[in-house]
């Protein structure tokens, strides 16, 4: 049996560690440079800002265990209820697959089903002879392929919307801390993450401003340059000058959180073997990606 997995965030990178004990041939494909989707972790030399997903914080006795797992590799560590990156938090998903299985930097476009499934990516290169094709990248992005779909799960993908999140990552080599004060009273802000409280780097220091859905949604058709100025204007004066004292890089996270969830765990379609799962068909989140991409596995182990 020859599996595609489209997606290498938690949702993929966990399909893929579920199934290679079972399926050994298996190739996981992502657009990006690296894994862990919205579990992403910036690199800065050697320094590492995570800027999605900041931790894991298990609601469930099946997430537990996994991170319990992975803090038993090194991959995380148990900090009261939560559980915090070693050394970045894509780490929780590139330790679950083999770099051999993967291909990167690889945006596939479209997906056709002729008993086999060939895939296609935007430099035209083809992927073929797969029985079964497995996509856990958001709704919106899936439907923007081309693949066809029955109409029952077309219909319920179209139900997914996203809220966006605009991010403004500030880092200094100098250990220089931010004074949060500045930011209370900012409307437009939803937290700070302070990074340098997890890593406890002596000459390095980061901080991930969130700004809230409202702000991101109203803007999120703007590039992340045009969004940062437009964020700067609703700063204090103050705030302006202690921000311009770190390396500051802005981000989009344009399909950050699922508004909708859907009323199933995950979608498999017997005929075609072509299976959906992700944050969106269960709790919004990190614990919904990981159930969901769990629940589909189960059923072919
Ligand atoms: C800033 C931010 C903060 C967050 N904070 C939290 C939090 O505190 N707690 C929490 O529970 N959740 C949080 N979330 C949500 C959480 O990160 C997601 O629910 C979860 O990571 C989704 O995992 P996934 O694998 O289903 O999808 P993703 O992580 O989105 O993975 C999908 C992957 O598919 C790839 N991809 C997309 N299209 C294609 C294509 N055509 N071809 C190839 N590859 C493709 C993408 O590059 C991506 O790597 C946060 C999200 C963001 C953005």
């Amino acid at each position: 049996m020859k599996i595609a997995i489209i997606g290498a965030g938690i949702s993929g990178c966990n399909l893929y560690f579920n199934l290679k004990e079972k399926y050994n041939d298996i190739t996981i494909f992502d657009k990006a440079r690296g894994t862990g989707g919205r579990l992403s972790t910036k690199y800065i030399g050697d320094k590492f800002i995570d800027h999605g997903t900041p931790f894991l914080e298990p609601h469930t006795d099946e997430l537990k265990d996994f991170c319990l797992y992975l803090s038993s590799q090194n991959i995380l560590k148990a900090r009261y209820d939560k559980f915090t990156p070693k050394n970045g938090m894509n780490k929780a998903c590139s330790f679950l697959i083999k770099k051999d299985d993967f291909i990167r930097q690889t945006r596939i476009t479209k997906a056709t089903f002729n008993e086999k499934w060939t895939l296609e990516d935007d430099n035209n290169n083809k992927y073929e002879d797969f029985d079964m094709l497995l996509i856990t990248i958001p709704a919106t992005q899936l439907l923007q392929m081309n693949i066809e779909l029955d109409d029952d799960i077309k219909e319920n993908l179209e139900k997914v919307n996203y809220d966006s999140r605009f991010t403004l990552i500030l880092h200094s080599n100098n250990d220089k801390k931010l004074d949060e004060n500045l930011f209370l009273e900012n409307e437009n802000i939803e937290k700070i993450i302070d990074n340098s409280k997890k890593y406890l780097y002596k000459d390095f220091s980061s901080y991930v401003i969130h700004c809230n859905n409202d702000f991101s949604n109203k803007h999120n058709e703007k590039s992340k340059e045009e969004i940062f100025e437009i964020f700067k204007e609703t700063l204090s004066n103050k705030a302006l000058e202690e921000i311009s004292s770190f390396e500051q890089i802005p981000h989009l996270w344009k399909y950050a959180f699922a508004k909708t969830c859907l009323d199933m765990p995950f979608y498999y379609n017997e005929k075609n073997k072509l299976g959906i799962c992700g944050d969106y068909f269960h709790l919004n989140n990190v614990e919904g990606a990981y159930l969901s991409s769990s629940i589909l596995s189960d059923k072919f182990i």
